[in-house]
């Protein structure tokens, strides 16, 4: 990539897009292309196929997805399976079709089977029954990693495929019925904290390990790759480091300073009971993260309080 090379980030509001259109700024990358959902419905291929004509990316980050944490992916399975495959193959087919240079493609580390040995190495992909309660959401980001194969394999496209492990940061999602599990904590605590109440309630058990990373972490990684790896394998990235919900908890009630009592409702699905990445390859190819989990959340704390002020 050229400082004044055309690039298209899909999905530059969310939490990733954002954090990789920063970075692109911060490195001096002076032609960034964005459109809105409303300006543009990635779900339509007339659409889409009209903007790659129109604009012709050279570069293509694919951040944009429909998202959410465990009960929004359980409850709108029909919306996350068939938003996702039309985002991707739409993106992915105008890619080609318009002769763009390079594409990375981001997935998730929900594609990995449910019951897989951890930490999750890429070649686990498609060994194992998957996770029912994002299925529908990991079928369709397994589609965008095989077109990305597909179309390097039959048209010699430099379509690339990296798997995040559970993401928080600036901009993130903190509505307590689609969020992931570390934003809506911070806002349950911090609610909780404000209002003066006894107990904050948790999900599930509190037993399953996730892998967190921060988002402007992932950001640095995907330019990296994006510079620096032309393989056809997904690459994961994360941090190779994993906590119990429990004890996620226990940090995030520190940091935001809550001094009563946790409660478990076992009646909320735990989901998968681990998920770890094996990051080895992408240790390999030259990149480790660099902001811890409690300074991470510390960041995602203010960027939450900032958000409360502005509403
Ligand atoms: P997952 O990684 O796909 O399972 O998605 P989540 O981030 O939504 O959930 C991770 C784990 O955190 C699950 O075991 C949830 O039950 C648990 N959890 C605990 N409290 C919460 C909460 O308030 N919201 C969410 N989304 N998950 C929670």
């Amino acid at each position: 990539m050229h400082k004044d090379s055309k690039i298209y980030v899909a999905g530059h509001r969310g939490m990733v897009g954002s954090a990789i259109v920063r970075k692109l700024e911060q490195e001096g990358f002076t032609h960034i292309i964005t459109r809105t959902s409303s300006e543009l419905d990635l779900r339509s291929q007339q659409a889409v196929e009209d903007f790659f004509e129109e604009e012709q990316p050279e570069f293509v980050f694919l951040a944009a997805a429909k998202v959410g944490g465990i009960q929004a992916n359980n409850t709108f399975r029909a919306d996350f399976l068939y938003d996702n495959l039309m985002i991707e193959a739409n993106i992915i087919h105008a890619a080609h079709k318009y002769g763009v240079e390079k594409l990375m493609f981001l997935g998730s580390s929900c594609i990995y089977p449910k019951l897989a040995p951890q930490p999750l190495k890429e070649e686990y992909l498609l060994t194992g029954p998957l996770e029912q309660t994002n299925e529908p959401y990991a079928i369709a980001k397994i589609a965008g990693i095989k077109l990305c194969e597909a179309y390097h394999d039959q048209y010699g496209c430099n379509f690339i495929s990296v798997m995040p492990t559970n993401l928080y940061g600036y901009n993130d999602n903190y509505d307590l019925n689609n969020s992931h599990v570390l934003p809506a904590l911070i806002r349950k605590f911090h609610e909780a904290k404000e209002n003066g109440a006894n107990t904050v309630t948790v999900w599930g058990t509190g037993n399953p390990r996730r892998e967190f990373l921060f988002a402007d972490d992932l950001a640095e990684a995907c330019l990296y790759l994006m510079e620096h790896y032309n393989g056809r394998e997904l690459v994961n990235v994360g941090t190779g480091e994993d906590i119990t919900i429990k004890e996620l908890a226990l940090l995030i009630k520190d940091v935001v300073g809550f001094e009563g009592e946790m409660q478990f409702d076992t009646s909320k699905p735990d989901g998968t009971p681990r998920k770890l990445m094996d990051v080895s390859k992408l240790h390999s190819i030259g990149f480790k993260h660099s902001t811890d989990l409690e300074e991470g959340i510390s960041l995602a704390y203010e960027d939450f309080k900032n958000k409360i002020v502005e509403v």
